[in-house]
């Protein structure tokens, strides 16, 4: 038997129905802050995520899914959504009629990573990304979007880190003040830091490794050196948030892991996933446009890890589940064909209708509907079908009356909606 790739997970039917319930809800939120959904392909050029997402990152050294294409041309599956979508903006000149645009989009991202509880290969975010804005208000809109979101997904048990990374003024100073640090304390740290600190000095900042931890914990904050502007745009970010009752930590350990983030970046972290905490995370880019060849414009976004989301939210999957409204038990075959025209009917009036055409016995078709849920079954016979009158059965309180078969699907109708 062939089975699934590691790492990938079929979404069965009593788990779809929530994954719809969180999309529904994003989509609705984010139209209402008057976001638009754009459409990416889940393959691009590999360049264009080494570009944006940086060579020395965890993601584009070890994790992408890169092969030639039969033409040559290397191609990945995109690891993430952001880079997609600043090529989308600047390859048809989106900057030029209306600078400021919001999008969202939803749909699987691939990383080869080592796949356990939380994490997947093939995985799926809901991003949403602003445009063009530099204010500070975009981040924090973005922000309390995250939270409305999850507030109306019950979910509980979230926090939202913020931190600053800086920009081009300010993160060279800091760079060197850690690169300081860390030449005082090479031994001390994994081989994964040592390694980062000549590349990606920053990442030690957010190693797992316990012994890294330790040896960090005194390490210089970026929130300490931040030039005057980066500092200004930090603070108005938190009094919006303030403002909006939106509760959070700043995190000056957390730095992403790609590079392209400026200023403002943060987390949603949840107690209830174990090692993977994260639900989402996002932050500014304001040089990706210009890196990836278009205008000088800031921008800024967010990644919801879906997969991650649907383990954590408080709805009941099970009561988004759709039972059908009506079973008929048809007796032999006129009645069948009966009932085959009046399933049509009832589904194109919206009411889901089920039978059994096999020409089951009565009760193996009664017993049949209780396993589907169905509230009520229609009956029909022989006996019923001469008669001109069907019998309807409340399966909770077991009551049958008749219902006269001349438009009975319009009768129906009126019955159990
Ligand atoms: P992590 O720290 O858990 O590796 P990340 O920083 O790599 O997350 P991002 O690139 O910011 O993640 O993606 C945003 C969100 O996508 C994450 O917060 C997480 O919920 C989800 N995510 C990332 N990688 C995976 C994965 N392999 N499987 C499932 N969800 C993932
Ligand atoms: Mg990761």
């Amino acid at each position: 038997m062939i089975q699934l790739i590691r790492g990938c997970k079929d979404i069965l039917p009593g788990e779809t129905e929530l994954w719809q319930k969180i999309e529904e809800t994003a989509k609705e939120i984010f139209e209402d802050f008057g976001f638009r959904e754009i459409r990416i392909p889940i393959m691009e050029k590999t360049e264009l995520f080494a570009r944006s997402i940086g060579e020395h990152t965890d993601i584009v050294e070890k994790e992408m899914y890169t092969f030639p294409d039969r033409g040559g041309e290397m191609l990945t599956l995109r690891p993430e959504a952001t880079a997609s979508i600043v090529r989308s903006y600047i390859q048809h000149k989106m900057y030029a009629q209306d600078p400021v645009r919001k999008f969202y989009t939803i749909g699987p991202m691939f990383r080869r990573e080592r796949p356990q509880k939380g994490r997947y290969r093939q995985f799926y975010q809901i991003n949403a990304e602003i445009l063009g804005v530099a204010a500070p208000f975009a981040d924090a809109q973005l922000i309390y979007m995250l939270t409305l979101l999850f507030s109306r997904l019950s979910v509980t048990d979230v926090t939202a880190h913020i931190n600053s990374l800086g920009c081009p003024e300010c993160r060279p100073d800091f760079r060197e003040a850690l690169l300081n640090y860390l030449s005082e304390r090479e031994e001390e740290l994994c081989a994964d830091c040592r390694r980062r600190s000549r590349i990606n000095p920053l990442r030690t900042l957010d190693c797992k490794v316990p012994k890294c931890r330790e040896q960090m914990k005194d390490a210089p904050a970026i929130t300490d050196r931040l030039c005057g502007e980066c500092r200004t745009h930090f603070e108005k970010v938190q009094k919006f948030l303030h403002a909006m009752q939106v509760s959070f930590e700043i995190d000056k350990r957390m730095v992403r892991g790609l590079d392209y983030y400026t200023r403002t970046t943060f987390e949603i972290l949840t107690g209830s996933l174990g090692a993977q905490s994260a639900v989402a995370g996002g932050g500014r880019y304001d040089g990706l446009i210009k890196i990836l060849g278009g205008p000088d414009m800031p921008a800024i976004g967010f990644a919801i890890g879906l997969d991650r989301l649907t383990e954590i939210c408080g709805i009941n999957a099970e009561s988004l589940q759709r039972k059908p409204a009506l079973y008929i038990a048809a007796l032999g075959e006129n009645c069948q064909d009966k009932a085959f025209e009046w399933i049509c009917a009832l589904g194109q009036k919206g009411i889901c209708a089920e039978s059994d055409m096999e020409g089951k016995s009565l009760k193996s078709q009664m017993k049949r509907a209780d396993r589907l849920g169905s509230p009520y079954v229609l009956i029909l016979g022989e006996d019923e079908l001469s008669s001109g009158q069907a019998l309807l059965r409340n399966m909770k309180t077991k009551e049958q009356t008749a219902v006269p078969i001349e438009n009975l699907p319009e009768k129906i109708k009126e019955i159990i909606k």
